[in-house]
């Protein structure tokens, strides 16, 4: 693994600041009703077991897997599910969780997969948005940070599998 200049771009401090305001968001929004949070794998891990702890009404919790990018740094635009939610979701209220959302292509699929599960209802939060990458339209209910069309690691992503246990976002700066 050649080792990569990472430069710092969201502190630890800033992403615990915004997850607080999120989860704080959330709790208001599901005051006194039971939620299914749902993780996307891998990505999301970090940011998902952050959140989950800053709301405070009753959760479970589901993952799903999915892959898009296979090791590369752009968007192959077919995503693979790698494992699929163990309980169903009819009737109850979701919080799908996504790490990044870049061309919009995985939340899609995401969306209309649970969409056609029929959950009470499903709340979209991503942590990062990359807006001038968005190749289909997506509806996201809250976004942590919108970001340049650049590749970032840290706090759960992944350079070909590393950097996920970074535990700030940073840009990557010498790519090949
Ligand atoms: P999309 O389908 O929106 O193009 O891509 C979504 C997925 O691509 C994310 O869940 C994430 O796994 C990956 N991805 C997109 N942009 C980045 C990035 O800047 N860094 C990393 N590490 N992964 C990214």
């Amino acid at each position: 693994m050649n080792h990569l200049d990472i430069k710092p771009y969201i502190t630890q401090e800033q992403l615990q600041k915004k997850v607080s305001e999120i989860g704080a968001t959330l709790t208001k929004k599901f005051k006194g009703q039971e939620v299914i949070a749902i993780c996307v794998l891998k990505g999301s891990f970090m940011f998902y077991s952050d959140l989950i702890r800053s709301i405070g009404v009753d959760i479970t919790c589901e993952f799903f897997g999915v892959s898009s990018y296979h090791g590369t740094t752009t968007s192959s635009g077919e995503v693979k599910v790698t494992l699929d939610l163990a309980q169903p979701v009819e009737g109850k209220h979701v919080i799908l969780v996504e790490d990044i959302v870049d061309t919009g292509l995985t939340m899609n699929y995401l969306i209309q997969s649970i969409q056609s599960r029929k959950p009470a209802s499903l709340t979209t939060v991503a942590l990062l948005e990359k807006p001038e990458a968005l190749k289909v339209p997506c509806k996201l209910d809250h976004v942590g940070f919108q970001i340049s069309n650049e590749f970032v690691v840290g706090y759960g992503l992944d350079y070909q599998g590393f950097y996920r246990n970074l535990p700030f976002i940073g840009q990557v700066q010498n790519f090949q």
